[in-house]
Parts: C-alpha cells; sequence; structure tokens
C-alpha cells in the first residue's frame, strides 16, 4: 500500500493479516480432525475459523491484552465484593468461546470425536486471544474430577454445559451459565501440592459433607469463576472441594481475591492472590484422596497446554510466512530469499508436528472408558507431548517474531502477545522437570502404558530409516532405569519426537515428513529454526503452511 505523507511515502509494509479463515486455511488441522475422527465438525469449525480471522474479531483480542483488567475489592460504601472488571471485549471473546462449546462440548454433546472438535476449535480460537482460554479450559477441565461426586456433577453439569456466557456476579442457581477455575498452587510451592497449607475442617453433621477452608493461594487464574476446585489439608490428608463464589443461600463465600498478578503472559485474564476465609467447599471424592481426584481436571488442562502451544506455532508460521510474502529486502521477497525459506520451513515442519500430535492424543480423550489401549496412551502421551510442545513454543515464538524484524516487537503486531504467551503452559499444569517425572512415573506404575507406546508406533520406521534408528536408540535407553531420572528430559524429548515422526511418516506429505525426521531425528538437528538441509522441498513444505 502507498500513503502520502509529508515527507515520504510509506510503502514496502505488510498489510494485516485479516478477513481470512483460520480454519480452512490451515490444512495440517483440517486433515488432523478427518483423520482424528470429527469431519462432522468440520462446518462449525469453518465458521469459527472465519469469525476468528475477521479484522473486528482480531481487534477485541488486542482491546482485551490492551486494557487489563482491575480488581475492586469494596463497593464504594465498604462492603467487600472481590470483583475483577474486564474490559468489553474480554467479555465478548468469552461469549464467542463459550457459544462455540470450548468449554463444554464434549460433555454436553458426547459423540464420537467431541474432543477432537474441541481441541481443533482451541487451536483456531486461542490465536485470537490466549488469555480468556484460561477459565475455558478449566471449566471444561472440571467436569471429569467432578463426576467423583456424581450428585455435586448432576448439580453443576448442566450449568456448565450452558452455551450462555453470564458474566454477572450472582449465585450460580441465578445464572444462565458457569464457568470454573482451580486453586491448588501456595506460596510455598506448586508442583508440591502435598505440602499445602490450607486446611479443611467439616462442619459437623452436614449431609452434604461441606468443610471449612482457611488459607491462602499464591495464583488463581480466574477469580471470577462461579466455582473453584481447591486442595486443601483435611484431617485424612489433602483432599478435593467444590468451591463456590456464592453459598448456596445467597451469601458471598468468603474468598477473598488480595490482589491481581501482575505477570508475563497474557494481559487479558486476571491472576490473582487469595484467602480463603473460613471459606465454605463441598468434599469431591474422598478425604485425603485429593490428588488423585483433581488429577482428571490436571490431565485435561495439560491436554490445552498443549493445544495453546499448538496455536501459537500455528499462528506463528502464519504470521511469519504471509509477512515474509509481503515484504522484499535486497530487491526480493523475504519469501523468495533461500535462507528465509529454511527458517519459514523449519516453523512450519514444528507446527505441523505439534498440531498433529496434539490432535492424535485428543482422539485418546475422546476413547470410550473400556478402551485400554487409547486409556494407556492417554495416561503416557499427555505428558510427553506436553512437554515437547511447550518446550518448543518459545523457541518458535522467537524464531517467528524475528521473521518481522523490528515490526514484530512491535505491540500492535499479535507477535509480542505470541511471544509473551509461549512459555506459559510449560509452566501451567506441571513444569518440565515434573512432567517429565510423571512420565517416569508412568512407566513405573503402568508398564503397559510404553507398550500402548510402542504399539502406536507400530512400524512407522519402516517407512524411514532414521526413525526406526530413533526408536531403536529410545528402546536401548528406557531400557536401563538406573540414571532415567537424571535423564528423563532427553528420553521424554526423544519420545515426543518418535512419536511426531511416526504421525508423520504416515500421514504427512513426504516432503515434510523427509524434512522432520532428516532435521530431528538425525545427527544433524542442531535445536535452532532455519538449519534443514540443502535440498530440502522448502517450497514444498511452505505450500501447505502459508495462510491465504
Ligand atoms: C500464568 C500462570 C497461571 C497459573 N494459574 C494457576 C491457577 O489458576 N491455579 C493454580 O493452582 N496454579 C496456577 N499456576 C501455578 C502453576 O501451576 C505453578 O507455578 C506450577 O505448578 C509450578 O509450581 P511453583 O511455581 O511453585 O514452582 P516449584 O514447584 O517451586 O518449581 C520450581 C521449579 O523446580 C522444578 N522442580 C520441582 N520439583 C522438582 C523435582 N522433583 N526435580 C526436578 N525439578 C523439580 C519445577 O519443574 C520448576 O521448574 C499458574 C502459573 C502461571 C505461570
Amino acid at each position: 500500500m502507498v500513503t502520502g505523507l509529508d515527507t515520504h511515502e510509506v510503502f514496502n509494509q505488510t498489510p494485516p493479516l485479516a478477513g481470512y479463515d483460520l480454519f480452512t486455511s490451515d490444512a495440517v488441522l483440517a486433515e488432523a480432525v478427518d483423520r482424528e475422527g470429527a469431519r462432522w465438525a468440520r462446518p462449525e469449525l469453518e465458521g469459527l475459523g472465519t469469525l476468528a480471522g475477521a479484522a473486528a474479531t482480531q481487534e477485541l483480542g488486542r482491546l482485551a491484552n490492551e486494557h487489563r483488567p482491575e480488581l475492586r475489592t469494596f463497593d464504594r460504601t465498604g462492603h467487600r465484593i472481590d470483583i475483577v472488571e474486564y474490559h468489553p471485549a474480554y467479555h465478548e471473546l468469552m461469549a464467542m468461546a463459550v457459544s462455540h462449546g470450548l468449554h463444554a462440548g464434549p460433555w454436553s454433546d458426547p459423540r464420537p470425536g467431541a474432543h477432537v472438535a474441541r481441541a481443533a476449535k482451541v487451536i483456531v480460537w486461542y490465536q485470537v486471544d490466549a488469555g480468556h482460554i484460561c477459565p475455558v479450559s478449566m471449566t471444561y477441565a472440571v467436569v471429569p474430577a467432578l463426576r467423583h461426586q456424581p450428585e455435586v456433577a448432576a448439580l453443576w453439569e448442566p450449568m456448565i454445559g450452558s452455551t450462555t456466557y453470564d458474566p454477572s456476579d450472582r449465585p450460580a442457581s441465578q445464572k444462565l451459565g458457569v464457568t470454573c477455575g482451580m486453586a491448588l498452587t501456595e506460596k510455598q510451592g506448586g508442583s508440591d501440592v502435598r505440602a499445602n497449607t490450607t486446611t479443611a475442617q467439616a462442619v459437623p453433621g452436614d449431609p452434604r459433607r461441606t468443610y471449612r477452608l482457611t488459607g491462602h493461594k499464591w495464583f488463581c487464574s480466574a477469580p471470577m469463576s462461579d466455582a473453584f476446585l481447591v486442595l486443601a489439608q483435611a484431617p485424612g490428608g489433602i483432599s478435593c472441594f467444590l468451591t463456590p463464589r456464592w453459598n448456596a443461600d445467597g451469601s458471598r463465600n468468603p474468598i477473598r481475591i488480595q490482589r491481581l498478578k501482575d505477570k508475563l503472559g497474557d494481559r487479558s485474564n486476571a491472576s490473582s492472590e487469595i484467602e480463603l476465609w473460613g471459606a465454605q467447599g463441598q468434599l469431591i471424592g474422598e478425604e485425603g484422596r485429593g490428588v488423585r481426584t483433581i488429577i482428571e481436571m490436571v490431565n485435561h488442562t495439560r491436554l490445552d497446554c498443549i493445544l495453546g502451544s499448538a496455536s501459537i506455532m500455528r499462528q506463528g508460521v502464519a504470521q511469519a510466512t504471509w509477512h515474509a510474502s509481503h515484504r522484499s529486502a535486497f530487491g526480493r521477497l523475504l519469501a523468495e530469499q533461500p535462507l528465509m525459506e529454511n527458517v519459514l520451513a523449519d516453523l512450519a515442519l514444528e507446527s505441523e508436528a505439534a498440531t498433529a500430535s496434539a490432535l492424535r492424543l485428543a482422539r485418546a480423550y475422546d476413547a470410550p472408558e473400556g478402551d485400554v489401549r487409547e486409556r494407556l496412551l492417554q495416561r503416557i502421551l499427555t505428558p510427553v507431548v506436553k512437554y515437547w510442545t511447550c518446550k518448543r513454543a518459545p523457541q518458535h515464538a522467537a524464531e517467528a517474531l524475528e521473521c518481522l524484524g523490528g515490526n514484530g516487537f512491535v505491540e500492535e503486531s499479535p507477535l509480542p502477545r505470541l511471544f509473551r504467551q509461549s512459555p506459559v503452559n510449560g509452566v501451567w499444569e506441571g513444569s518440565g522437570n515434573v512432567i517429565c517425572l510423571d512420565v517416569l512415573r508412568a512407566l513405573g506404575r503402568e508398564p503397559d502404558a510404553i507398550e500402548a507406546y510402542w504399539d502406536e508406533i507400530g512400524d512407522a520406521g519402516s517407512a524411514d530409516a532414521r526413525l526406526a534408528r530413533a526408536a531403536d536408540d529410545l528402546h536401548v535407553d528406557l531400557a536401563d532405569p538406573g540414571t532415567l531420572e537424571v535423564r528423563a528430559r532427553s528420553v521424554v524429548e526423544r519420545m515426543a519426537l518418535v512419536f511426531q515422526a511416526s504421525l508423520l511418516v504416515r500421514h504427512a506429505p513426504t516432503s515434510v515428513a523427509d524434512a522432520f525426521c532428516g532435521s530431528r531425528l538425525g545427527p544433524n538437528g542442531s535445536g535452532t529454526f532455519g538449519t534443514l538441509p540443502a535440498g530440502t522441498d522448502l517450497a514444498g513444505i511452505l505450500a501447505r503452511h502459508t495462510p491465504v
């Protein structure tokens, strides 16, 4: 675009990437949706993709991050209210996400492929704004934990399943729809929740198994939720409680928001510190079994960490390839410069592997209860894929940002938001080491899980000798349990790469699978993007990743 200014013409600047369908323009995602059993969801995904790509929706994402949420602890007459006020754009995004079932679709309409369909929606919608997906994720994830207490689930699930977003601050029973959060982490530690100091005392004679919770939580990322799953120390040990914002009798539950965190990551969502002043919570599951109860929620939010990271990578590729197709340097479009092509294609490979592995994993969440193989795959692959996609996201975002040069640093562009958000999923719901240790726990306690993993890899190695060699090496490494803990990152990384490669050799074009195996499985990869060997079909890879 050429615009007249007093001193110069503005030219060679890239127009905003808007007015496109984020779903149909993502060939990798669309193929994975079909492959993993959610083809039926295509019409809705296309509608959501068009909505996400609209300039007006992208402006909502910008506004929601430009205007941070604010805490109001008291009303004008001095009553404690503990309210967070968000920009209207945040509420609009929440309403759109909820109306498309991102918060509960697979529970209210549990048809085969429902988790895959939702996973694809999250990958699309998270590209608009990551922040509001936090409460959306937690609402989705709370349901399997609540089902440990059927009468509580029977009360809350219909409210959670509503596709109406209702931000009003009143008792859940008076609302048109509810959202949920979680409060586990305390000041002294988040990974080791058994060290929680918040106490829970049973209300004597209460048939609803109500307890009074007293203590603090150091991270509570959706403090306007209608209910929270909270871990606290009951006499029988660490236990899980559903703690509503308002009590059933219409009184405010004393959950005090102390302050909002000034944190890295998105700015649209409000992460807070809270105190529980004898707040009422209903016991979910058994006393002393809190970790086992909440693990169901944790697994589902871990899946969302993977989806978020895949989404960040996809948006990074979309922005970088779009920019390179419009910006010239040294007389040629960036997209035509061999070294830039190498960087873009390498970013695209990572994004493709992340999306393919995320959607395959989502299929394991769709499997019926009795499907032992898929349950074992879910157990082992959730931490494996979380570790690796979350590890790659920050490097990926940094490199995508560099493709835009200085323009990538300008806050009005989406790149700074991608970059700030990129490490969050790696910390939330288990940081890298903790996730690797969880893989070791799965290997130790559920030996059939690794069998399911190898069964999933199957004979994929017959299509690529580098994959076959990497799988052989991994077998050897796993066979030596003695030093596994200190080697855990290296082993889990290779488990993820072998899994991703097995998907690509089966389902991706040869150019993609070949470049992925050559750069990630052999001795040649340095980890830096843009180091694919000469002779790689860069144009072939990029053709399926450039958005429009
Ligand atoms: C943006 C954001 C939002 C969040 N929202 C919420 C929320 O809504 N609710 C909530 O409950 N929590 C929330 N959290 C907290 C998050 O879950 C914790 O930060 C996380 O679990 C890590 O706990 P920690 O911060 O106490 O770190 P620590 O537990 O102190 O861990 C520090 C480091 O030590 C490593 N480590 C720990 N144990 C071992 C070990 N045995 N061997 C080797 N290394 C180890 C960890 O991997 C980590 O790198 C949020 C965090 C962030 C960043």
